[in-house]
């Protein structure tokens, strides 16, 4: 079963589905009974090139577009694999596409391109302020030609895999700006030269296995050629690539949406309960179209929002419902998945359970449920901010 929505990139589905055919669901439960990151598949996936799709060819990327990204990641989880291992490298590509200067480009992207470096960590949420980004306490104070960090993040994925990390924080305090979103600055983190020299990562052990931590800084000292863009806008910076962000995850969520669908309906037309597939009976067979014909819809949004974007229009509307769809009805696939499996889908063996916890995480990271209603809400349809 595929999408309906996204039938003119076959080829570029069928190069991914190939890829991910040697990483089968074995190898995706080995991870996870171990807790262990999925290197083997993201060095394929970036020796293939697929983690550069947004870099351009002048970089040495292949200068695709987020809706050719959005379907990598999206035949990722479809196979049965998490792209969370490896998505951010092209949600945060964007700040250093659009706002870094050019010589932070040469500097890096070729690298990246060529699999030599690893950026993609982004470390924004902090443990005492969560959704309420702009109130963050870690500060970045400029003292010659560096900046000194000091500071908490909380929930920084990926940090132990990465080489590079996006790091937002204040360097205007909150009562000396005049709206609360200016005097927030976002740096290039070397973490090479960081971890144990002003940063510390502390692991959280977690629902599904991501690699996800607590960072903190006392005195990390970045040099001030990192900052990205001008300081005191990074705000900005950041909310422009959330589009992108929220346009992946949902191509994502409608892979894991598939997935669950048709796990369920190979189950319910095998098992044979009462002498008939339970697939039958309309109990199980109807959660199971339902949640295909959701999963079918959200797809629809997220190539809206998609084609918005890489057309460079305004899709700050549809990339958030195309999330929010699209979470929905792949959190609705897992459940009518399991429920169909009985007793058998809490089973290891049957990748149910993994892709279930997986999935669910995509109702709260990186942006939870409600705080999209908040923005289509107030943003969208001008109702009075709730809070
Ligand atoms: C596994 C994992 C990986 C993550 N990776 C990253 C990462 O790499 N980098 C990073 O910066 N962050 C990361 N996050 C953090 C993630 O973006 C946040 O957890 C998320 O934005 C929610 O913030 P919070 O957890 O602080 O919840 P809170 O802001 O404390 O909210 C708690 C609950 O209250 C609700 N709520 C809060 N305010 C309102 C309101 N005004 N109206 C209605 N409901 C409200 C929220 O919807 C939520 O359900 C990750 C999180 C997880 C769990």
């Amino acid at each position: 079963m595929t999408s309906t929505a996204g039938g003119e990139h076959q080829a570029l589905r069928e190069a991914v589905r190939d890829l991910c055919s040697r990483f089968d669901g074995a190898y995706w439960r080995e991870c996870d009974e171990k807790r262990a990151y999925p290197e083997a598949f993201v060095l394929a996936l970036t020796e293939a090139g697929w983690l550069s799709a947004l870099i351009p060819e002048a970089y040495g990327g292949s200068g695709l577009g987020v809706t050719e990204a959005s379907v990598i990641l999206e035949e990722v989880n479809h196979s049965g694999g998490n792209s969370g291992a490896c998505h951010a490298q092209m949600y945060v590509m964007g700040t250093l596409l659009r706002h870094g200067s050019e010589a932070q480009k040469r500097r890096y992207l070729p690298d990246i391109a060529a699999g030599k470096l690893r950026m993609q960590s982004f470390a924004v949420t902090e443990p005492t302020t969560g959704s309420d980004t702009t109130k963050l306490k870690t500060v970045a104070v400029r003292k010659g030609d560096r900046y000194v960090v000091n500071g908490q993040k909380v929930w920084t994925s990926r940090v132990q895999h990465s080489d590079l990390m996006l790091l937002l924080a204040r360097t205007t305090p909150l009562d000396q700006v005049k709206k609360k979103s200016e005097g927030l600055s976002v740096f290039l983190v070397d973490l090479r030269a960081s971890i144990g020299h002003g940063m510390t990562v502390q692991p959280i052990r977690n629902m599904p296995n991501h690699e996800t931590n607590e960072v903190f800084f006392d005195g990390l000292e970045v040099p001030a050629e990192n900052l990205i863009g001008v300081e005191g806008q990074g705000f900005r910076y950041i909310l422009d690539g959330m589009n992108a962000e929220r346009i992946l995850i949902a191509a994502e969520c409608v892979g894991d949406g598939h997935w669950f669908t048709e796990r369920a309906v190979k189950y319910a037309s095998e098992r044979v309960v009462f002498d008939r597939p339970i697939g039958r009976n309309q109990g199980v067979q109807f959660p199971i179209a339902r949640a295909h014909v959701n999963v079918e819809a959200a797809d629809l949004m997220r190539f809206k929002a998609a084609h918005l974007f890489d057309a460079g229009q305004p899709c700050g509307a549809e990339a958030n419902m195309a999330k929010l769809l699209a979470a929905d009805a792949s959190w609705e696939a897992a459940n009518a998945c399991l429920q169909t499996h009985g007793g058998f889908g809490f089973a290891a063996e049957y990748d149910i359970e993994r892709k279930f916890r997986e999935t669910r995480l995509y109702q709260v990271a990186p942006i939870s449920t409600n705080l999209i209603l908040a923005y289509i809400g107030e943003h969208v349809l001008g109702i009075q901010r709730t809070y």
